[in-house]
């Protein structure tokens, strides 16, 4: 059960099987669990005063012990195109100290769509050479409550019709958070939402993608940004634990058509991945796989020495993939002002 700096149980995130142990221990009605759920992720309330169907004796011991646990967004920034980012102060105690991280949430609107995308961790353990978050380190990682506070306190939050787990950290190095949260965004008693909606993505840590693909219903989307294995682990120092050809295998083990996507997120970087050398060693370790590849500009930051593909250049590499029969598609750039690239956020954090 998550506790927060004061001591205090946070209900938000918890799952209604969490609720009724506590409300047990408390020796609370049963059916109060349902009732708090109800409270929280239904009607979306910040405050244990305003569950007035539990009973005042509830509503005061709750209040001793407990807070609902949602906490706004410190700051916004809006690009241009309408894509905004926030920022989440992430509290914590520390050798009796209390220290202040931050985490960023992306939200991207594109006509009836309205996309969020989430942190899961301060930092990252991954290592990705182009990615910010991972140069600055790992700071430790978000309770289900932490991350779906970035979903329910937006103010844009009941538009959302999808959450994409690709903002800072690697979702399935905090697998148990994010289950919850699945669990949470899916169950009749949270949000209620398909598992169609969401999509979780993995620089590919095989053996916990293998329980993400038993347990959970969700799209997978792994970052792949090279075919070569030698190529992929000097961008990504994640390939010599877990090669990608093994977790291309995996994903083959499972039948795709009718069910859940999946895809490829590949980063294209001028010189580096996006030769048709590239383009044909991909189309070959794809072959056979029910999938998509995402082809995606790089936003540039003075952190990382690499530079985005040319327009012509990522035109060429989709249509030689559309021709080996593998749907391509470059992913519209959305927040580049804002430097808002999921994955790739954080850069200038406040604080
Ligand atoms: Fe971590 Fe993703 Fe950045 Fe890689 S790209 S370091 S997995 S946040």
């Amino acid at each position: 059960m998550a506790v927060n700096n004061t001591n205090m149980v946070s209900l938000f995130g918890q799952s209604l099987h969490q609720l009724q142990e506590l409300c047990q221990e408390e020796g609370f009605p049963k059916y109060t669990a349902k009732q708090i759920c109800d409270w929280i992720y239904h009607k979306r309330v910040n405050d244990i005063n305003a569950m007035t169907n539990l009973s005042l004796k509830t509503r005061a011991r709750l209040n001793e012990m407990a807070c609902v646990g949602r906490n706004t967004p410190v700051d916004c920034q809006t690009s241009c195109d309408g894509t905004k980012k926030y920022l989440f102060a992430i509290r914590r105690q520390k050798e009796g100290k209390e220290t202040t991280d931050y985490i960023e949430s992306v939200f991207i609107p594109d006509g009836e769509r309205a996309t969020l995308c989430v942190s899961c961790q301060m930092g990252c353990r991954m290592g990705c050479r182009f990615c910010v978050t991972g140069k600055q380190g790992f700071k430790g990682s978000l309770s289900s409550g932490e991350i779906l506070n970035q979903i329910f306190s937006i103010p844009e939050s009941e538009q959302l019709t999808n959450i994409v787990f690709m903002g800072m950290g690697e979702p399935l190095d905090n697998y148990e958070a994010i289950k919850q949260t699945l669990e949470v965004l899916t169950a009749e008693w949270g949000l209620g939402w398909s598992p169609r909606r969401l999509t979780v993505s993995t620089v590919g840590i095989t053996p916990v993608l293998k329980r993400l693909l038993d347990e959970c219903q969700c799209h997978i989307a792994v970052s792949l940004h090279n075919a070569f294995p030698d190529q992929r682990a000097s961008m990504m120092p994640m390939q010599k634990k877990y090669p990608l050809h093994e977790v291309i295998e995996l994903l083959k083990k499972y039948n795709w058509y009718g069910q859940r996507r999946i895809s490829f997120e590949y980063i294209m970087f001028e010189g580096i991945n996006d030769d048709l050398g590239h383009a044909a060693e991909l189309a070959r370790l794809l072959h056979g796989l029910n999938c998509r590849v995402n082809l995606i500009r790089f936003h540039a930051s003075p952190e990382v020495p690499y530079r985005s593909s040319g327009e012509r250049t990522m035109t060429t590499f989709r249509d030689y993939l559309d021709h080996q029969g593998i749907t391509c598609t470059i992913r519209a750039s959305r927040g580049e002002d804002i430097m808002a690239a999921c994955g790739l956020l954080a850069g200038k954090l406040k604080g």
